[in-house]
């Protein structure tokens, strides 16, 4: 199968898709407004609370507890947040073992905004994130190989990104790429990339179309295609998400749910996408399953504290 390793029916793993996800950490700083500040401006928010986040560390989280076994790649800071975050991962049953202690950068800390229509905007100081080098990923290098996906954003340095993603591309590992923060990947990474997943930002940026609609979505997804990757999942936001893979193209329509906060919404999405791929779902099955699981994430507060749990998969949500 295109997104399988051929090796994966034959291991004794069926049941527990092993995940690899290389990428931030942060802890979020959340205040809840009726509205986003305009550059110069302020506003009174009501609550505020702190919750871990991180591209990377919400995508794990996500993995693990939707049933895969998860193993967590990623740089973090020898200080309180950092050594909360670990902590926090661990009690997730993620293997940390490769998580490198950084003595000099503070780990990553993001300040968020949700407004009272669930939308979040986010202001990162990377920190311990921004030093996460290629070189550090080469102990790795066995554990990514051992995996049915790897899992890769773009909030961490672009070099040490497409080192995972040919480390996993020469172990016929199939990489997963969110590129977010919206950010215009090489044409180099894009080869090494099998599941590539923009959302509307990311989408127009990279193919220079403006994503306003589904008929645009489909035609930045088909110019995307062409830059080398194997199959686009876009995500649309409230309008659900959209897979292109060759010539077939799949609507995945949005959930419809109560939304309170959708920080990590795509993180889920990713995540999701991936456990459902690993464990032999086609493309639009894995899609659905993804949808369903970001949708029940955005109904809920934080990123990695919002991340549903797979008993909650078999429920009806609406
Ligand atoms: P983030 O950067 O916050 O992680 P994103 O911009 O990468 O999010 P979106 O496209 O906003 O990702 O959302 C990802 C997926 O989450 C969508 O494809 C959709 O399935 C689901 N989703 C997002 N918002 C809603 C909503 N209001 N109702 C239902 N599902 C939603």
């Amino acid at each position: 199968m295109l997104f399988m390793k051929s090796t994966f029916i034959q291991t004794k793993q069926t049941l527990r898709p092993r995940i690899t996800v290389a990428g931030s950490s942060a802890t979020n700083m959340v205040i809840r407004a009726h509205h986003h500040p305009v550059p110069g401006g302020m506003v009174m928010g009501d609550q505020f609370f702190t919750t871990p986040g991180g591209k990377g560390a919400n995508q794990a989280v996500t993995a693990a507890r939707l049933g895969a076994a998860v193993t967590f790649l990623s740089r973090i800071g020898n200080d309180l947040f950092g050594r909360q975050a670990i902590q926090q991962l661990m009690e997730e049953g993620i293997n940390t073992d490769f998580i490198l202690s950084d003595q000099r950068l503070a780990s990553g800390v993001a300040f968020v905004t949700v407004d009272a229509d669930a939308r979040s905007s986010m202001t990162i100081a990377p920190g311990a994130n921004s030093a996460f080098s290629p070189e550090e990923l080469l102990p790795a290098a066995a554990q990514i190989g051992q995996s049915d996906y790897l899992l890769l954003q773009m909030d961490i340095p672009e070099e040490t990104v497409l080192q995972a993603a040919k480390i996993a591309a020469g172990r016929h590992v199939p990489v997963m790429l969110d590129p977010a923060p919206a950010y215009a990947c090489s044409e180099e990474l894009l080869q090494y990339v099998t599941v590539f997943t923009p959302n509307r930002a990311a989408a127009s940026q990279l193919s220079g179309i403006a994503v306003t609609s589904m008929e645009s979505a489909v035609e930045a997804a088909e110019i995307i295609c062409r830059k080398g990757v194997k199959a686009v999942v876009m995500t649309l936001g409230e309008q659900g998400a959209l897979a292109l893979h060759g010539d077939q193209l799949h609507v995945i329509p949005p959930v419809p749910v109560e939304a309170v906060d959708t920080t990590a919404a795509g993180d889920v999405f990713n995540a999701a996408l991936a456990v459902a791929l690993a464990e032999q779902k086609n493309l639009r099955e894995a899609a659905v399953f993804a949808a369903k699981a970001a949708a029940i994430a955005v109904t809920r507060w934080g990123a990695q504290a919002a991340a549903p749990y797979r008993r909650e998969m078999e429920k009806k949500i609406f």
